[in-house]
């Protein structure tokens, strides 16, 4: 089918759409109503639906492919590799249930999950999705504050954690975390459920709190433990966005919407039919973790990888090892991961055989030029750049291969997907900008199946982050965009993160893409910073790709002279920093924000959510030392 013929539709007639979208999925009760919105923008789909998230990403496919793969976990940090078949995902998420229905936990009460990217972390999920508990799973790399913070906003009945996490072969025990964070926090669980790895050989328990999961598992096992059947628009998980521009929120999902949205979109975006496999790079803990690494594959009766380790070790081959051994047809990361493999010799990327290997999908922060190239040259399979936000749940730009394939154009995400309806407006005004027009992209309510119904305990917040910014009722996306005349879409960077030099307008991210294009740069964050004559400059921090030999002083002036002939005069870096790191939150998103308050001595907000604090060390030496 032709893409332009589903979005129409999906548009002019959304209640027909969506009804036909819906079964792609199983339901106990079918919908009575498709769409009901007496109070815009809250919305729900498929009102009086019952279904079950687990029921259709287990028990549905059992008869057909009980003893296909269902997930495979990796770790290149124990070594340990387990591969699942359905029938064996099905008895552990029954005993994982039945563990939870022991300790007390029911329909709609929460369970925080601090997990690592282990195959328990899925069974946990889904064990919950099971009863009607609702999920919140916290990215096992946060720090006890940021741990304490959604505990207290979640305010879950259980904690599932693990004794540590590793990375880069060094075990990080998360047992004193959970300490500090249940002492800090004003609504601890009753209980901590401890999944024990035995890396921690030194990690103490408090008794009578934490559970062994080993010992409550052996009693459990092979326990059946019916599934509980939920209307449409009961929540079904709780996931805080990454906190790049400030305090996280706690997106929450519904039940039937997010399970139609994810049996589309594994099929229709992805290409993924039953029986193929999916490698997603993502961690549990983001969106993209659960949509693609666990309901969307599941629901789609495909194989799904998951992967705990770093893309370079043992060696920068390891993913593409992996999509050969497993046969990977469509793949997925993000471009900050690919660019830590492009600061690696490119010809990691043909030692395996990648011929199953169809799509390289990559998200979460714009993708530039040059590594799209570098990946596309390297792999011979088309990257396609999406667009999406915890808040969506799944792609909102994109291009659709499983559908019809639509040119690629290197610098943009694509076109809306189904049921989005987009502008791109001018700030002020909120009218609709002409073609190559900066302005905010926004979307029209209705927002479609799978995006957030609203923010946990804050129906306000929902409707003030998120709706409150122009006299019309749009969502906001909080991010720069331009659409060409075909429609593609183009992401500037956060509408926070612009610089106004002398009254014009600079995108963040055109700069950083200009810099990105000279051949020692491995990846470039631009600021603007505060100037008495110009209102504000920008001034760039980059990191080098390994080898380069030219002294930082002429790579530096490279850089300036390339941003000049591309941009421009006005847009010319006022600075240059070559540094080792770039400070990035958890999920690998350049924070801007902490290099301008570093630079400016002011107040750089939370810092919570800060991957490796050395990264900013690292930045204050360089700037002791001067600009390069
Ligand atoms: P917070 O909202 O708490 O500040 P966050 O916005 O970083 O955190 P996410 O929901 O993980 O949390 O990130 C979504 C944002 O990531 C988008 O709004 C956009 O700025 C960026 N992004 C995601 N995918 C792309 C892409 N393909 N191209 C450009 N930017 C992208
Ligand atoms: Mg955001």
């Amino acid at each position: 089918m032709r893409y332009e013929d589903f979005y129409r539709r999906s548009i002019d007639e959304p209640e027909l759409f969506w009804a036909e979208q819906a079964r792609r999925i199983h339901w106990d009760t079918p919908p009575q109503k498709i769409l009901d919105q007496p109070q815009p923008p809250f919305r729900r789909w498929f009102v009086g639906g019952t279904t079950n998230l687990c029921y259709n990403a287990i028990d549905r496919h059992l008869a057909e492919r009980g003893e296909q793969l269902a997930l495979v976990a990796i770790s290149t940090e124990t070594g340990i590799t387990r591969e699942i078949t359905y029938r064996q995902l099905f008895r552990e998420v029954n005993t994982f249930a039945a563990v939870l229905v022991s300790l007390g936990v029911g329909k709609g009460d929460r369970v925080v999950i601090y997990l690592p990217n282990i195959a328990e972390a899925v069974f946990a999920m889904l064990a919950c999705a099971r009863i009607g508990a609702i999920h919140s799973v916290v990215f096992g790399g946060f720090a006890a504050h940021n741990l304490a913070l959604r505990i207290d906003d979640a305010k879950p009945r259980l904690l599932i954690a693990a004794d540590a996490g590793m990375r880069g072969g060094k075990v990080l025990p998360y047992k004193p975390m959970i300490d500090a964070a249940l002492s800090e926090s004003i609504h601890p669980p009753q209980h901590v459920l401890i999944v024990d790895r035995g890396l921690d050989a030194q990690m103490t328990r408090i008794e009578g709190r934490d559970l062994d999961y080993a010992v409550l598992r052996a009693q459990h096992e092979g326990a059946a433990v019916p599934v509980t059947w939920l209307e449409a628009n009961e929540p079904s998980y709780l996931l805080y966005t990454s906190g790049t521009t400030g305090k996280p929120k706690g997106i929450q999902r519904d039940v039937g919407g997010y399970a139609v949205a994810m049996a589309m979109s594994i099929s229709t975006v992805f290409d993924i039919a039953p029986g193929q496999v999916m490698f997603s790079t993502s961690d549990v803990g983001w969106a993209v973790g659960h949509s693609y690494n666990v309901y969307g594959p599941l629901i789609g009766g495909a194989t799904s990888l998951l992967y705990e380790g770093l893309p370079t070790r043992p060696d920068p081959g390891i993913w593409w090892r992996l999509c050969e051994r497993y046969g990977v047809r469509t793949m997925f990361s993000s471009p900050t991961g690919m660019r830590v493999l492009k600061r690696q010799d490119a010809a990691w990327l043909k030692a395996s055989d990648l011929s199953t290997l169809k799509w390289l999908f990559l998200a979460g922060e714009p993708l530039d030029e040059p590594t799209a190239h570098w990946l596309t040259d390297g792999l011979g399979v088309p990257v396609i750049d999406n667009y999406w936000q915890t808040e969506t749940g799944w792609p909102a730009i994109t291009l659709m291969p499983g559908l019809d394939l639509k040119p690629l154009k290197f610098g943009s995400p694509g076109l809306p997907s189904p049921g989005y309806r987009m502008k791109v407006i001018d700030e002020s005004t909120g009218i609709e900008q002409p073609p190559h027009q900066k302005g905010v992209l926004v979307f029209e309510p209705p927002l479609p199946p799978g995006c957030l119904t609203t923010v946990w305990g804050d129906d306000q917040r929902y409707l003030s982050s998120y709706f409150g910014h122009f006299k019309e009722l749009l969502y906001s996306s909080l991010d720069w965009a331009i659409r060409d005349e075909d429609g593609y879409i183009t992401i500037l960077g956060r509408t926070d993160d612009v610089i106004n030099v002398a009254g014009h307008r600079l995108g963040t991210r055109e700069i950083e893409e200009s810099v990105a294009t000279c051949p020692a740069v491995a990846e470039a964050a631009v600021v603007g910073v505060y100037d008495e004559l110009k209102g504000q400059v920008p001034v760039v921090f980059a990191t080098l790709k390994q080898g380069v030999a030219e002294s930082p002083h002429i790579v530096a002036q490279a850089m300036r002279q390339r941003v000049v002939d591309q941009l421009g005069g006005v847009a010319k870096p006022a600075q240059v920093y070559l540094v080792n790191a770039l400070p990035k939150t958890r999920s690998g998103k350049l924070l801007r924000r902490s290099l301008q308050a570093l630079i400016q001595h002011t107040d750089p907000g939370d810092l919570s959510t800060l991957d490796d604090p050395a990264a900013l060390d690292e930045v204050r030496r360089a700037l002791d030392r001067g600009p390069d």
